[in-house]
């Protein structure tokens, strides 16, 4: 496998012909004791409520070389160079992130908030996150309760787009787009899902799915790593917000992506994207969550425009309705 970009759009695409995965004879890896658990790289609360950090045991990265970035022709490939682990949300096999305590939850946030910053010194990759596939239709890989971090050598498109978008706002404007975007929905009061404390829930204007959500801070903060290993107090907040906001979620469907869009590595100041030069300004950090219902999915992949039967502002008034504890 290895990384080529497309010439015209500049995504880089993950190309190649796929080996078999070795299969796992009944065992689950992360349970406790487990005879094929993968290598630890950190845990966090040692005992009931332990999370760890593991290395992934089909990783679709490779932490050890260099990317070998080359050309062919007009064309530019890459080594599948990165970091890519599983991020273990708790030691009970049966227990989703929505039915742990806030404390738990927090744990677990802050975990991976070490994770993207001990992995943001590695000066070979530039963008560190960490997402979430729930349920068959997501391709969650393991039935544990796991998420997973990755660490690679380019920034993903759609950040790149946002970091591109942000900077070119605040060039024009010298303020953050997510924060005007948030000061217009917190007084227009139609796409709020729910705030708590510091934090905020709401349905994007323009939702690519049915009952897409976002989590982000009211105040501006690019970093999502920087600000929660830095003030640890807010987690309790952040936590309870993304425990209910998916419970929300669970009442609508049975799966969805969740993912941290937060600042790519500005240790590894890069040239050409320039997009470092105001990024603690200009860019905002959030989680994006899209729930998948079978009923209303329509292929997006050739048409490439998204289509929403249930607008946003519908969709943030039945899932302020919802009963969440
Ligand atoms: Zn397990
Ligand atoms: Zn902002
Ligand atoms: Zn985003």
């Amino acid at each position: 496998m290895e990384l080529r970009k497309d010439p015209i759009t500049r995504s880089w695409v993950i190309v190649g012909d796929e080996t078999e995965k070795p299969a796992h004879a009944g065992y689950c890896p992360f349970c406790p004791g487990s005879p094929q658990a993968p290598q630890t790289i950190a845990t966090m609360n040692a005992g009931a409520g332990a999370v760890s950090a593991m290395v992934h045991p089909s990783p679709l990265y490779r932490i050890e070389g260099e990317p070998s970035r080359r050309s062919e022709g007009v064309y530019d490939a890459m080594n599948m160079v990165g970091a890519h682990e599983v991020l273990v949300q708790s030691v009970r096999h049966d227990i989703e992130l929505w039915q742990s305590s806030d404390a738990e939850i927090s744990q677990f946030l802050l975990l991976a908030a070490q994770r993207i910053q001990d992995l943001k010194h590695d000066l070979r990759f530039k963008y560190v996150t960490f997402f979430k596939n729930y349920g068959a239709p997501a391709g969650q890989d393991f039935s544990h309760p796991v998420s997973e971090i990755t660490a690679t050598t380019f920034v993903p498109r759609r950040v790149l787009y946002e970091l591109r978008a942000s900077r070119d706002y605040y060039l024009e404007k010298e303020r953050c787009v997510f924060c005007d975007t948030l000061n217009q929905e917190m007084r227009e009061n139609l796409r709020i899902v729910e705030t708590f404390g510091g934090y905020v829930a709401l349905c994007p204007f323009a939702a690519r799915v049915p009952y897409e959500i976002w989590v982000m801070p009211r105040r501006h903060e690019s970093s999502f790593e920087r600000s929660v290993t830095s003030r640890p107090a807010h987690l309790a907040e952040l936590s309870a917000l993304i425990r209910r906001t998916l419970q929300r979620v669970m009442s609508i469907g049975e799966a969805f992506h969740m993912v941290l869009h937060t600042v790519p590595n500005t240790y590894q100041k890069s040239n050409i994207l320039q997009y470092w030069k105001t990024v603690d300004e200009d860019y905002h950090w959030h989680f994006e969550i899209l729930p998948i219902l079978a009923a209303k999915a329509k292929p997006y992949f050739l048409k490439e425009v998204y289509y929403t039967p249930v607008s946003s502002e519908l969709a943030a008034e039945r899932l302020r309705k919802l009963a969440v504890r």
